[in-house]
């Protein structure tokens, strides 16, 4: 599965903020894929069409498609020359699929910072300073690899003129996921040198009822992160939310101003950085959301739930989720002419509620 690694300085809130992810996914453990792995935390994406289905279709359970997240600890200044635990580091964010940075918000005295200060914008730079820089360190060895390949007629000419404009993109500074657009630089020609900035980010917040409540705050934070989603949220608030019924957290929630847990935002903005998207399946004994990549055809999307499905895909019936809402039933939807018929060509739609025929 993609993973979404977290990662950002010390003392910022990181384990408070995963230790929250993983309690949610012990609520979240009868899902029959979830492994239990100290490091990750597997947590469920929220969606309420499912309990709407389930309504309709008189589901026994409710399976909702899951986020992963790696727990990346060790970065501090230096850690591109090795620091802390610099090289582990490296390699867990190599790894992951995407980078969650968690940046502390909140102003509590008690809490030291490891440089003195709060501010969530030096803290950044601090954290994009040792990932650009390693980086650079990268494409050191490989520019003069790829043009040594080129001289000699065996390289890829297109790759070494991508790597060479992401070098001078690091040089100014930029992070590759933040500047490429700007610089007309294809990320996905550089997808084979691994590089860690070429990676989507997501910015945490970890802020507290002042920062929550301070929309100019956060408009200066989005403004600087963009491209990249920032999520405000309290750790702390959001750890305590997690012990909770449902029922209770959607009132502590209600009580302190907010639409949604921070979690979940945190859970439905990584799900779509990572380029996923959903569709729905519902019968007597399961409602349930499968996971597949933006872009899918029916017969990629039917192999999701049994490789047997891709190979023997015949067609599948789509209903739109409004539809069968409106429509009250399967059987209703289609006497109103609102099912497809799709065959192996049809791109997936967010929201499709599906049923997949197919020989064995
Ligand atoms: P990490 O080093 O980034 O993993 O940070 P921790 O999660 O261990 O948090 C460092 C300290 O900050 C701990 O004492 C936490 O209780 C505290 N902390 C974490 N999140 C918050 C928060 O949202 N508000 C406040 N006031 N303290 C927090």
């Amino acid at each position: 599965a993609l993973t979404i690694g977290i990662a950002g300085l010390p003392n910022v809130g990181k384990s408070t903020l995963f230790n929250a992810l993983t309690r949610a996914q012990v609520l979240a453990a009868n899902y029959p894929f979830a492994t239990i792995e100290p490091n990750v935390g597997v947590v469920p994406l929220p969606d309420p069409r499912l309990d709407v289905l389930a309504g309709i279709f008189g589901s026994e359970r409710i399976l909702p498609a899951t986020v992963s997240f790696v727990d990346i600890a060790g970065i501090v200044r230096g850690a591109s020359e090795g620091e802390g635990l610099g090289n582990k580091f490296l390699a867990n964010i190599r790894e992951a699929d995407a980078i969650c940075q968690v940046t502390r918000a909140f102003a509590d005295p008690d809490v030291v910072h490891v440089d003195g200060k709060v501010s969530p914008k030096d803290d950044i730079e601090t954290i994009n300073t040792e990932l650009i820089l390693a980086d650079l360190q990268t494409l050191e060895k490989t520019v003069p690899r790829l043009e040594k390949e080129v001289k000699i007629k065996k390289g890829d000419a297109a790759l070494l003129e991508a790597a060479k404009g992401a070098q001078a993109l690091l040089e100014s500074g930029q992070t590759l996921f933040a500047g490429a657009a700007a610089a007309k630089l294809d990320l996905a020609q550089l997808s084979a040198l691994q590089l860690m900035t070429a990676k989507p980010f997501i910015y945490v917040f970890n802020t507290d009822d002042a920062g929550l409540a301070d929309e100019a705050f956060q408009a200066e934070l989005r403004e600087l992160v963009a491209p990249a989603d920032a999520i405000f949220l309290d750790a702390k608030f959001e750890s305590e939310l997690v012990e909770l019924e449902p029922d209770e957290a959607k009132e502590m929630l209600a009580e302190n101003g907010q639409e949604q847990a921070g979690l979940d935002q945190l859970a439905n903005v990584g799900f779509h950085t990572l380029g996923l998207q959903t569709y729905l399946t519902a019968g007597p004994k399961e409602s349930r959301a499968w996971t597949i990549r933006r872009g899918w055809t029916a017969p990629q999307a039917a192999g999701v739930i049994h490789t047997d499905f891709e190979r023997g895909f015949i067609k599948a019936e789509v209903i739109g989720f409004e539809d069968l809402v409106e429509a009250g039933s399967v059987a209703a939807a289609r006497a109103a002419g609102k099912a497809r018929i799709e065959g192996k060509d049809y791109v997936m739609q967010d929201g499709d509620v599906v049923e997949f025929r197919f020989n064995v």
